[in-house]
């Protein structure tokens, strides 16, 4: 083992707490509790919240990530808000993000989603495009490819997501670069499986807010 394979095993893993339908109040209180890392789905919702919370958000120096589904056409607003873009799964996208990065000047940090269990429905590159589709997003000026995202198929059953999980860690060394530093994977229910299989970054919704409304 070399002290980098050392160091990154040690790093500490990041909670980001997902944030869809809580309330301004319920956001304030994760972050006097010591959260953050702030997670939004939808740009609307983002955008009310964003608008009163930004000073806060300055003062604790907290992040804000979308995790959502990214239309184009809220792409602009997206790179004006977010420290970091979790859910960009396709070179279209992550061009369109280049692009309005570039207007305003701003290096736009990203990762790329995984569909790893390969669902039809699910958003997220396949595994066998991956490395083509980042080696193009690589090539973006205004765009940094901070790492890789997943969510794995739902289950009732936690355990059954620990293959998946294995390997996105696999597919995150294999394809890593020196600007990766985030493997985010594990939700409420299987944050715990998804650290043992290597997640440096889980997102959290029921576990930290209760059942959402
Ligand atoms: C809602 C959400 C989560 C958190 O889900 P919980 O099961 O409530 O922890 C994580 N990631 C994404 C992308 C989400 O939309």
């Amino acid at each position: 083992m070399d002290a980098k394979k050392i160091r990154d095993s040690i790093l500490p893993v990041v909670a980001v707490a997902a944030t869809k339908t809580r309330s301004i109040e319920e956001i304030q209180e994760a972050i006097a509790d010591g959260i953050r890392d702030i997670g939004e789905n939808r740009i609307q919702e983002a955008d009310v919240k964003y608008a009163q919370l930004r000073a806060l958000f300055a003062e604790k120096n907290v992040k804000f990530h979308f995790i959502g589904k990214l239309q184009k056409n809220k792409v602009k607003k997206a790179v004006s808000m977010f420290d970091l873009i979790q859910s960009v799964d396709s070179f279209e996208l992550a061009a369109e993000i280049d692009r309005q990065a570039g207007i305003i000047k701003k290096k736009q940090d990203i990762l790329v989603e995984v569909n790893i269990g390969e669902e039809p429905q699910k958003a997220g590159i396949i595994k066998d495009k991956l490395h083509k589709t980042l080696e193009s997003i690589k090539q973006l000026p205004h765009v940094m490819v901070k790492g890789l995202m997943a969510i794995p198929p739902y289950t009732e059953n936690p355990e059954a997501s620990r293959q998946y999980f294995r390997e996105m860690k696999k597919i995150y060394e294999r394809e890593k670069t020196p600007d990766f530093e985030f493997l985010s994977m594990g939700m409420s229910s299987d944050y715990k499986i998804a650290i043992e299989e290597g997640a440096n970054m889980v997102r959290l919704g029921t576990l930290l807010f209760g059942k959402r409304r």
